[in-house]
């Protein structure tokens, strides 16, 4: 009863609740998929969008998109750091792809070595495999996990290996749009949540953590990451940056609402967790290409929970 991909949204959500599979109903326009017995909202359509799923197969369409993001993602690397293939690098190795020489240069400001040139994973995505090995069987494996903002080189493993649901305010190719403020999953209903460098973009980032912690099951865990400054000791937040120019100058990127201090694990218990860091080691950061201090924070709810609030 596990996610197979190539059967697309309904399979997702069946498996989650095999009673909602039901191609006739699947195909009213009205209809709202539901996962775990809950109505969720589904991903908006643009007109341009509903013109190519009514011409090509879905799963053309998501070929097509990802073809295109991939092309426009090498260029990019190009373009910023033209002179990257000309300077000695050390032979890499990805742990998700298998891929073993250069990493190409990504990011804004761009980073050298980050992006693996075959699967498109960054430092945080093969810190995050490194993770999920570690705890693959006893938080992840045959599990009901729910994944924010899923980047594609990591959602293939993870909906191979659990029941699988994705999730995104506005992304097209998830099962389910919403914030994480809001996640329309009853309470204790899920045995992980992933969110890998979405909290520092959610408008109210204690409530997306006591949201999490309400649909977690008692020994459930989240799995975050956040980019953090190291040498702060609070988190830096103004409401009063509200243009992307500016969001971009104080926050690093134009989508930001913050940029997190060594606090963010303090918020981590505030909203009603244990935390526990993850790490790889020096070799390791050196041999898969990673930021070296890089870090996830494994949250599970406090057992007190329910107290105080
Ligand atoms: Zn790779």
């Amino acid at each position: 009863m596990f996610e197979d991909r190539k059967r697309g949204l309904s399979s997702s959500i069946n498996a989650f609740c095999p009673s909602a599979g039901n191609s006739a109903r699947e195909s009213r326009p009205n209809y709202r998929p539901v996962i775990l017995g809950v109505p969720v909202p589904r991903p908006r359509r643009t007109r341009l969008r509903r013109t190519l799923r009514r011409m090509l197969p879905e799963h053309l369409v998501n070929r097509l998109r990802q073809a295109l993001t991939r092309t426009q993602i090498k260029v990019d690397s190009v373009l910023d750091d033209p002179m990257q293939f000309r300077r000695p690098s050390l032979q890499r190795e990805c742990p998700l792809c298998g891929f073993q020489g250069r990493f190409w240069t990504f990011g804004a400001p761009p980073r050298s070595e980050a992006l693996c040139p075959r699967c498109l994973s960054l430092e945080r995505h093969r810190l995050f495999h490194l993770l999920v090995d570690r705890y693959a069987n006893s938080a992840i494996k045959d599990k009901r996990v729910l994944h924010f903002a899923p980047e594609p080189c990591v959602r293939a493993r993870l909906g191979r290996m659990s029941r699988y649901v994705t999730a995104d305010l506005s992304g097209w190719d998830v099962d389910c749009q919403c914030a994480m403020e809001s996640i329309p999953f009853p309470d204790n209903s899920l045995d992980a949540v992933i969110a890998n460098h979405v909290l520092e973009h959610v408008d109210n980032d204690l409530d997306a953590m006591r949201e999490v912690r309400r649909v977690l099951k008692p020994e459930g865990a989240a799995i975050l990451s956040v980019p953090i400054v190291q040498g702060w000791d609070e988190t830096y937040e103004n409401p009063d940056i509200a243009t992307p120019e500016m969001r971009r100058t104080h926050f690093g990127q134009e989508d930001h609402k913050r940029l997190y201090g060594r606090d963010f694990h303090d918020r981590l218990r505030q909203a009603g967790f244990v935390v526990e860091i993850f790490r790889a080691d020096p070799e390791r950061e050196i041999r898969f290409g990673l930021r070296r201090g890089d870090q996830f924070f494994v949250a599970r709810p406090r057992s007190d929970r329910g107290r105080g609030r």
